[in-house]
């Protein structure tokens, strides 16, 4: 018997979530969502940083049994897109990845985004804070709990994960990078592993946002 689940949620692709983070989690058997955008090479440049290929990732995924997820054509802030260019983003982003959940590339959207979004994917996760509920309220307006090099503290995360339990909610966990310390985005691996074994122990469920949206298809 479990109360309430976790989510984990991988942005971007870098390439030490497959060389370091996953495996770590594949260490405790938890399924993760990895969302990656197409063109990956371009979102490496600007940021400066190794991200693996969509291909690479998809194969990954595949053979481990993660869920690859949507992020985008080449991480544009959706909202900033015409009408036209949305929807060619997002239907290329379907095809490429045949996802179901979409992650949106930098937390943006508007009602225009949401809509067409609602076309091609199951449910969307934002970068809004705060638990969600099974079935969530709006499915392409999922909450999260973002780590920050600046919030992440096995102890902290520890409590919303028993917050989540406690109240039986849904808690979507996003990380970007593992021990980079000059991103924001970024967690020390061993900080992870504190926090994973800690969750492992309690008796909340691990899934990825596409299994907990399937199963609670039904019910809404
Ligand atoms: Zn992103």
């Amino acid at each position: 018997m479990t109360r309430g689940i976790i989510s984990f949620v991988f942005d971007d692709g870098y390439s030490e979530i497959m060389s370091d983070a996953l495996p770590l989690l594949e260490k405790y058997k938890i399924k993760a969502t990895i969302a990656v955008p197409i063109e990956t090479e371009k979102v490496a440049k600007t940021e400066n940083s190794n991200v693996s290929s969509l291909s690479s990732w998809k194969e990954y995924c595949f053979k481990k049994g993660h869920e690859l997820g949507a992020h985008g054509k080449n991480h544009s802030p959706l909202s900033t897109l015409s009408e036209e260019q949305i929807r060619q983003d997002l239907s290329e982003s379907k095809t490429a990845t045949n996802a179901s959940s979409l992650i949106y590339p930098g937390g943006a959207f508007d009602p225009r985004v949401k809509r067409i979004a609602t076309e091609y994917f199951s449910s969307a996760r934002t970068t809004k804070r705060g638990f969600e509920t099974f079935p969530p309220k709006d499915k392409y307006e999922l909450c999260t709990f973002n780590a920050t090099q600046k919030n992440f503290a096995p102890w902290k995360w520890n409590f919303w994960a028993l917050r989540a339990m406690v109240e039986n909610k849904w808690l979507i966990e996003t990380f970007h990078h593992v021990n980079h310390p000059d991103k924001i985005h970024s967690v020390q691996l061993t900080e992870l592993e504190a926090h994973i074994k800690f969750i492992n122990q309690l008796p909340i469920r691990i899934a990825t946002i596409g299994q907990v949206i399937s199963e609670n298809k039904v019910a809404q």
